[in-house]
């Protein structure tokens, strides 16, 4: 059986207790790994915090930094086909999938972290009066704490670790328990790439014991934090005890608004693809498809043609689309959406067929097409991560954004139609921190990617990736040396 240790200092640690990681297409134990505690936490910390100190990273050239995180994404990118079965086994992606999400994105996101760490500049001359100048030198924060969940467990490490180290801070990355493994070798491939002992630094735990004491702890000087919109709120209390900076990734509830001058073969496939990578289970998911009346009938019939032709079944199958739930309380929590929205009302258009060869102990949930839906039911209000969709008549545009609007979410949302300069004008009015036009869960590194409203706050990606990670240090300089200039000349008569 594979185990999993933790990493603190450089070094593999164990607790003497451990996790069962399972796999959700077949209910067996693939591995274990050790299970963290404060004590972990507090050992994670003082290494991080030694590294930051006197490791020299925060030192090294940024070419340099940028040097090894390219390695790593090379070693990352050799093992992509090990790291895509890992991720089929490990929560269900399927594996042609994977070869995007777990490994493509990661790959070419560390790509785009390296290459701004190039050309970053840490040292900005920015004024001069008389003999005054004005410096503005962006410093590494120190101790960063990154907490990230399993639906893209790489993606996310990679997320918050990269632009962190590139800015020459140290972090303790704490990853969900379900999903270990890929963390754990981002970690491995930047210590093998020259990435000193200390700098990143991985721990398992369960999340309110651990990962609130993480939160919580004084030494610790920013959260990155991506979950559930009711952890978020538990870690900005947390953070506030010591005033951490935080970045809160939350949940979404995405509005995919499909007009009346759409492409139809595009905007029925992309509408199936907002709402179904990964069965549902992805944070920026397109749940609410508004779509024009003069279409919508044509529109469902489409719709549920083309998910009639997807393939639910074993993730590790490169014939797979839709693989399944995380575990079983995903499942129950799916599964009672889906029963709540019958009992309130809502018509099922379409719930693929489950296949008799399905793994008896997969977490597996139909992929379902809800039509009659109404505002207030939960499936159009709340964020379900599943495959469900609540498809919704529109006639008035204005009266579409402000029912897009209308969520505590606004991580993301989108627009179909042939018309860009109209597409752009709805994407303008979208209270969103992304606004897909004919496209969805496209995610390329120069574009920012974070949330507005309950979705969270902070970036990630994006020109400012690295300057999230920096504080900004003013340094005033007056050279000219005489005592007759100095404002204290104010003070002495
Ligand atoms: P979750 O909030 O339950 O857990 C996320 C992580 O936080 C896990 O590692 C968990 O152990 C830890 N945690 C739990 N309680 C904690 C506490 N009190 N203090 C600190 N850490 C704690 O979320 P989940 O159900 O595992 O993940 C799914 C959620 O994540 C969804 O809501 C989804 O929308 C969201 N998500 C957001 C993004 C984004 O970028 N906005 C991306 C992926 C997932």
């Amino acid at each position: 059986m594979i185990h999993y240790s933790l990493l603190i200092g450089g070094k593999k640690v164990d607790t003497g207790e451990t996790y069962d990681v399972i796999s959700p297409g077949t209910g067996e134990v693939i591995a274990t790994v050790a299970k963290g505690s404060p004590a972990e936490v507090d050992a994670a910390v003082a290494a991080a915090e030694a590294a930051f100190e006197n490791s020299g990273w925060r030192d090294t050239p940024m070419h340099e930094r940028a040097a090894v995180i390219e390695r790593a994404a090379a070693a990352l990118e050799a093992r992509g086909e090990e790291i895509s079965m890992l991720s089929a086994r490990e929560n269900g992606t399927p594996v042609r999938l994977a070869q995007g999400l777990s490994v493509g994105f990661p790959v070419a996101h560390m790509r785009y972290y390296a290459d701004l760490a190039r050309k970053y500049v840490q040292d900005h001359p920015t004024m001069v009066a008389g003999t005054v100048v004005g410096m503005i030198r962006r410093e590494p924060i120190g101790v960063v704490a990154g907490i990230v969940p399993w639906n893209f467990p790489l993606l996310l490490a990679v997320w918050k670790s990269i632009p962190a180290i590139a800015a020459g801070n140290s972090i303790v990355l704490k990853v969900d328990e379900k999903t270990p493994a890929t963390g754990l070798i981002l970690a491995e491939l930047l210590r093998e790439s020259g990435l000193p002992d200390g700098v990143f630094n991985i721990i398992t735990g369960d999340g309110p014991e651990v990962g609130g004491y993480l939160t919580a702890h004084p030494r610790v000087r920013k959260v990155s934090f991506t979950g559930s919109t009711a952890t978020g709120r538990t870690v900005m209390r947390n953070a506030a005890d010591n005033v951490k900076q935080v970045t809160l990734e939350l949940g979404g509830k995405g509005a995919n608004i499909v007009l009346a001058d759409a492409d139809l073969d595009l905007a029925v496939d992309g509408s199936l693809w907002a709402f179904l990578v990964h069965a549902g289970q992805a944070c920026e998911s397109g749940t609410r498809l508004y779509v024009h009346k003069d279409i919508y009938g044509d529109f469902v019939k489409r719709l549920v043609a083309r998910a009639e032709g997807l393939t639910v079944g074993d993730p590790t199958d490169p014939g797979t689309d839709i693989g399944p739930l995380m575990n079983c309380s995903q499942y129950d929590r799916v599964t009672g959406f889906v029963a709540g929205a019958i009992a309130a009302g809502a018509t099922v258009a379409f719930q693929a067929p489950l296949p008799d060869s399905l793994h008896p102990d997969g977490q597996w949930v139909a992929p379902t097409v809800f039509t009659d839906v109404t505002a207030d039911m939960s499936i159009a209000t709340d964020e379900i991560f599943g495959p469900v969709v609540s498809v919704i008549e529109f006639d008035d545009v204005d009266a579409v954004i402000a029912a897009a609007n209308a969520s505590e979410y606004g991580l993301s949302a989108g627009v179909w139609t042939t018309d860009y300069a109209r597409a752009t004008e709805i994407a303008n009015r979208l209270q969103a921190g992304t606004v897909w036009i004919n496209d969805w869960h496209n995610l390329p590194g120069p574009l920012p990617f974070g949330g507005v409203k309950q979705s969270g706050f902070g970036r990630e990606m994006g020109p400012h990736a690295i300057e999230e990670f920096t504080n900004e240090k003013s340094i005033c300089i007056d050279y000219s040396g005489r005592e007759a200039r100095a404002a204290w000349g104010l003070m002495f008569s």
